[in-house]
């Protein structure tokens, strides 16, 4: 098996994994999809990381041995998520990870001094015609209000850029870096996303994949919500700055369970695109749960409706206790349909729906650190590794296929 490596400009896609067993699954999708997009199975963010209490190297002993497992032999890449610290990058590089995404959200809206005078000369006045036909006029509010909003957000990622590349170079080793300014409220404006990259390759940055807010509501755990006509006129815009300036790749995250706007993803980058999922694969495992042991998965959903409230405060989502059932006296099947809605159609161009997923989706972090939840959870897992495997196969094998479909 070759250990991970920089992906390059491929067509790629994340598979996280937060119970460390779901590699096997997510193989048999990539499988049966054929080549054409290569995977990351090593995928966490710290906030994950830090969630779950696994550390670096688990998640990475983890994935690479459910791949190994698997007979995987072709390239994976390996993806530090939502770094935010230098030490972050020391213990995400050290376990072996070399696709790093630098999250400077916390820098977002706090007004600094630096660069002044790169951002207002480099940028007044510009005129930028894209291959789509758009001109992005940028003006003096404009570059005011992007230095404004994102000036200290690209300073910091700039200065954890560089110490990516000190820490790997000492090591030999070859990496990738991905931005994301995906967890803001605001979506990024075509100029301010022409801006961010800019200043970033100017500085030398490693920059393979950028993820900005795209348009429309990108809500955890259900289908995208907004004017998909919109939004592929606007992934064409953003898709044509990033061939522009780069080549980097559009990189899409909260990605699970949105496939209605995959195709347009696809084929408005050209391929030249990166794909996010996380909490998705930790929901399909509960679905295990409730095939295997329903009482379990009646108890988990319980607890998760007592944790949601405070739970969510991180997360974009918009289901309500009011609005969703509550488990008691509800049958598998219709617990099944409120809590993890199969697909809309069968097709499979449209995904999730049920706010409730919502709710299992945002309290992952108490449910796995419940001492009883947990150990349950991963027997009934470890007991029926076929069940996971087979509907983590068919989960993702419909969103690889969404996205072949504009390839
Ligand atoms: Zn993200």
């Amino acid at each position: 098996m070759n250990a991970p490596q920089p992906l390059g400009l491929s067509p790629s896609f994340g598979f996280g994994d937060r119970l460390g067993v779901a590699t096997p699954g997510h193989v048999a999708s990539m499988r049966r999809a054929g080549s054409g997009i290569a995977p990351i199975f090593a995928q966490q963010s710290i906030r994950e990381m830090t969630r779950t209490q696994r550390s670096p190297q688990q998640v990475m002993d983890d994935a690479l041995s459910g791949a190994k497992e698997s007979g995987w032999d072709s390239a994976q890449g390996a993806d530090a998520d939502h770094l935010k610290t230098p030490q972050d990058v020391d213990r995400t590089a050290a376990a072996g990870f070399c696709f790093f995404t630098i999250d400077p959200s916390d820098h977002v809206d706090k007004d600094t001094d630096a660069d002044v005078v790169a951002w207002v000369d480099s940028y007044r006045g510009k005129l930028v015609k894209l291959s789509t036909g758009t001109t992005i006029t940028i003006d003096d509010s404009t570059v005011a209000n992007a230095r404004r909003k994102y000036g200290g957000a690209v300073s910091q990622a700039i200065a954890l850029a560089k110490h990516i590349d000190s820490v790997m170079r000492a090591k030999g080793r070859d990496y990738e870096i991905e931005l994301s300014v995906d967890e803001t409220p605001q979506p990024t404006t075509l100029a301010e996303h022409f801006m961010i990259a800019d200043q970033c390759l100017k500085a030398g940055m490693k920059l393979v994949s950028l993820a900005p807010r795209f348009i429309g509501e990108f809500e955890k755990g259900v289908d995208y919500k907004g004017d998909l006509a919109a939004l592929e006129k606007s992934l064409n815009d953003h898709a044509a700055i990033a061939k522009q300036l780069g080549p980097y790749k559009l990189s899409l995250h909260s990605g699970s369970d949105k496939l209605s706007i995959y195709p347009a993803f696809a084929r408005a980058t050209r391929g030249l695109f990166h794909v996010k999922t996380a909490g998705t694969s930790y929901l399909e495992a509960l679905r295990a749960v409730l095939r295997h042991d329903l009482d379990l998965f009646r108890r988990i959903v319980e607890f998760a409706r007592e944790r949601y409230d405070t739970d969510k405060a991180t997360y974009h989502v918009s289901a309500t206790l009011a609005s969703t059932p509550p488990p008691a006296g509800m049958s598998a099947i219709n617990l099944e349909k409120a809590y993890l809605e199969r697909w809309e159609d069968v097709k499979g161009t449209r995904g999730f729906t049920a706010p409730a997923r919502q709710i299992l989706h945002t309290t992952f972090g108490s449910v796995l650190t419940n001492e009883q939840f947990k150990s349950q959870l991963m027997q009934i897992l470890r007991e029926h590794p076929q069940t996971y495997r087979d509907i983590l196969d068919e989960h993702f094998s419909r969103h690889l296929n969404a996205l072949r479909a504009g390839m």
